[in-house]
């Protein structure tokens, strides 16, 4: 089977929903798995609705209604006359989260947050899966919850890997097209967990993994990997093709084109990875696969804005060693800090920070009864992949302090 992947920039609305179709047909869809991401900003306006619902548990979140209204729209511009039956499983979506939001007792955020923004991809297949009927192209429309099964670790879920490959196994037989969501799953009492943002790719890895996919796509509005992301960095080159293990270190420090979870399982079994312009299918794009590390062997550059840099150092001139660093990596944990960046001297331990879950005062607060902490919020981390005079040049040019610098033989990085 081939596994392909469509992320939300490619179904934004109704074009690239046609446009979806127009690029099975032109590279076929035998014995493919479609995985796909919700439409758009979908993801995000979710997460503003569950902000809203927090603020107010009274009424229907605000922005519920106008969501719904995008979704019906592409609905109407897609299937004209024959939207009825499309329409009202629409309906009865929003009618389920609607009745979740009435009927919720639980407070706490990250469960409801899963329960809510899955529906991002709930609509988004549904709606696919009905056109690509339209089309006369027989599809299965799988909900990956029954496949993709996880712990209790809401937002960013964990993989029950044996249990997942049972399901799959079980569930897809060959020969048809099969729709399926990304970012989803479930525990093992059957309520929703996701994969963390941006996860769908990592749906694809698992479903390809399972299933000995011949190749997993990803589908992107650029011509595939490029040395830089190019609303950021100008003037990128496309990178031909890069080992799997490169490709890991670059979706580690940033490069977001490919989710960092994603490539473990594929390159367990040396599954190849393309991705490819969705205008453009027919172009040889970017291949993660085995063999050279690099080709073209050039920087790549990447970034990671607004980040928080911590310095903590010890109140009592003491050393910081192995046991405050445990402590602190175990705060670090429970308070869902991804670590971007560490350094430590004697008496000082310097951390660089995602506040991902805007937990950050309260972490500070503990911190602060064992350590002196300086924070420094709205950093920018560069890291940059085979360091050269250019890539240093650059990061000169940008002009700003440099408050923290690392390198090693292959990596350099700088936190601005
Ligand atoms: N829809 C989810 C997100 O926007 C998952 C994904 O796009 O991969 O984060
Ligand atoms: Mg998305």
């Amino acid at each position: 089977m081939k596994v392909f992947k469509f992320g939300g920039a490619s179904v934004k609305d109704a074009a690239g929903v046609r446009n979806l179709v127009l690029v099975l047909e032109k590279v076929g869809f035998k014995e493919t798995l479609i995985v796909v991401s919700a439409m758009g900003k979908t993801t995000n306006a979710l997460e503003a609705i569950i902000e809203t619902y927090f603020k107010n548990k009274k009424q229907t979140p605000k922005g519920t209604l106008a969501l719904k209204q995008f979704h019906l729209d592409v609905v109407k511009d897609l299937f004209r006359e024959e939207s009825g039956e499309v329409e009202t499983a629409i309906h009865q979506l929003f009618e389920e989260l609607i009745a979740f939001f009435n009927t919720n007792k639980s407070p706490d955020y990250s469960f409801v947050y899963d329960q809510v923004v899955s529906y991002g991809e709930l609509l988004s297949t549904t709606i696919i899966h009905h056109f690509i009927q339209k089309k006369k192209i027989d599809s299965f429309w799988l909900d990956a919850r029954n496949c993709i099964k996880t712990d209790d670790y809401y937002r960013s879920a964990n993989l029950n890997w044996e249990l997942t490959l049972n399901k799959i196994n079980q569930q897809i037989g060959k020969n048809s097209l099969i729709i399926t969501q990304g970012f989803i799953g479930s525990n093992s009492n059957n309520f929703t967990t996701t994969l963390g943002r941006e996860g769908s790719d990592y749906t694809a890895a698992i479903f390809a993994y399972a299933l000995n996919a011949e190749s997993v796509t990803i589908w992107k509005d650029v011509s595939g990997v490029l040395n830089g992301d190019p609303r950021v960095f100008k003037k990128t080159q496309l990178l031909n093709q890069i080992s799997y293990r490169e490709a890991i270190e670059l979706a580690f420090y940033g490069a977001s084109v490919i989710h960092p979870k994603t490539l473990q399982p594929l390159q367990r079994k040396e599954i190849p990875l393309y991705v490819k312009s969705f205008e453009n299918p027919k172009e040889k794009g970017t291949a993660v696969s085995k063999g050279k590390t690099l080709e073209p062997h050039i920087p790549c550059y990447m970034v990671k804005k607004d980040q928080v840099l911590l310095r903590l150092s010890s109140i009592d001139f003491s050393f910081i060693v192995e046991e405050n660093i445990s402590y602190i990596f175990g705060l670090l944990h429970e308070y869902q800090m991804p670590v971007e960046l560490i350094q430590n001297s004697a008496i000082s331990f310097s951390v660089c920070i995602n506040n991902k879950y805007q937990r950050l005062e309260e972490l500070v607060l503990v911190l602060r009864s064992k350590f002196n902490v300086l924070v420094t919020p709205s950093v920018d981390l560069y890291t940059i992949r085979h360091f050269d005079l250019k890539a240093s040049q650059f990061i000169k040019q940008i002009g700003k302090p440099i408050l923290l610098e690392q390198r090693t033989q292959e990596t350099a990085q700088f936190v601005l």
